[in-house]
């Protein structure tokens, strides 16, 4: 027998387009095992009436790695944990050279990310500067991950022509505290506003797997919900030795496709990512199943700090799926 929300999410969510509430996404995050294929096919389905078949394919590039001030508890990039990641800077020529090897894969999206709290004066003029050289240089959409901004920073990044912000709020509203104490989910709440109001597109998601309940999940999907973001990247937790959260369990697989489902269910329009810690927590079985129960975008290359797949591999994968990479025409 169908379970009751599933039957309730057809109608509600497939039919109309509108996204599962809070206490429904929590009784999807309680489904049995035996009902994760039905949800997975759900939420497959619903990708594909209000997204359609395509999936946008991302590049990530660190221009300034490690050496953080903040200390949100999963990060290996902060400068106040013994994480074995050191302060680095990548220069203007390499960005460029990476920006062009992520259009080479057909990647529609290049994001340029900075472990600061927010930017200062010289990454700033750093980006002005390589946000121009790409541009002369290669044919991508450019989007930016720096941390929190003031309006001024808001302004300066719209001038650029920066098409997209990410800024994570992580994890739900009342679990954030046990996760961060350098600032708050309300200060990350404001830059994703004034980003918004500013009209780049909004990139917002977070982790999961961080030692928050299911309730807390449920409250995180409907959070995002409420904002509305472009794009939200999942991430499951994937722990680094040396950070508080290094000796965190790996989210169980199945835990992690109802997640997926269930955040697919409560945002059927929003580009859903599966970003970083999908390798450990699903491996390539779990990829498959994912692409097949929600997601609809990929980061190609590595994560950051930890070593992503092959794109060759994700690509071919897309290929197998018959599922097409969105073409930069279709982003504009
Ligand atoms: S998540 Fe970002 S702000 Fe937090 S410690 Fe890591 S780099 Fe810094």
């Amino acid at each position: 027998m169908t379970a009751p929300v599933l039957t309730a999410a057809r109608e509600q969510v497939l039919a109309d387009g509108v996204g599962l509430t809070q206490s429904q996404v929590l009784d999807v995050l309680r489904l049995a095992d035996d009902d994760v294929p039905d949800l997975l096919a759900l939420a497959h389905e619903v990708r594909m009436r209000w997204c359609g078949p395509e999936v946008e394919v991302e590049g990530i590039v660190s221009v300034k790695t490690g050496g953080c001030p903040e200390d949100c508890h999963f990060c290996s990039q902060s400068g106040l944990f013994a994480s074995p990641v050191r302060a680095a800077w990548l220069d203007i020529p390499a960005l460029v050279k990476a920006a062009q090897e992520t259009a080479a894969t057909g990647a529609t999206e290049f994001c340029i990310v900075a472990a600061v709290r927010g930017p200062d004066d010289r990454l700033m003029a750093q980006l002005r500067e390589g946000v121009t050289a790409i541009k002369a240089a290669v044919d991508i959409n450019i989007a930016a991950s720096l941390g929190m901004l003031s309006q001024q920073q808001v302004d300066e990044l719209t001038a650029m022509g920066v098409h997209r912000y990410n800024h994570n709020l992580e994890t739900a509203r009342s679990y954030f505290p046990q996760v961060v104490s350098t600032h708050t989910w309300e200060e990350r709440w404001d830059t994703l506003t004034m980003v918004r109001a500013a009209g780049m597109e909004v990139c917002c998601g977070g982790i999961v797997g961080m030692g928050e309940t299911l309730e807390q999940r449920a409250e995180f999907a409907a959070q995002l919900a409420e904002l509305e973001p472009d794009e939200v990247p999942l991430n499951f937790l994937n722990p680094r030795p040396g950070t508080p959260f290094g000796d965190l369990p790996v989210m169980d697989g199945k835990d992690a496709l109802r997640t997926v489902a269930a955040f697919r269910l409560a945002l059927p329009r929003t580009i859903l990512r599966y970003a970083g810690g999908r390798e450990v927590t699903l491996g390539d079985l779990g990829t498959r199943a994912g692409m097949l129960g929600g997601v609809n975008a990929v980061i190609v290359g590595n994560y950051l700090t930890t070593l992503g797949r092959d794109p060759a591999r994700d690509l071919d994968l897309l290929g197998e799926l018959e599922m097409p990479i969105k073409a930069l025409s279709q982003t504009l």
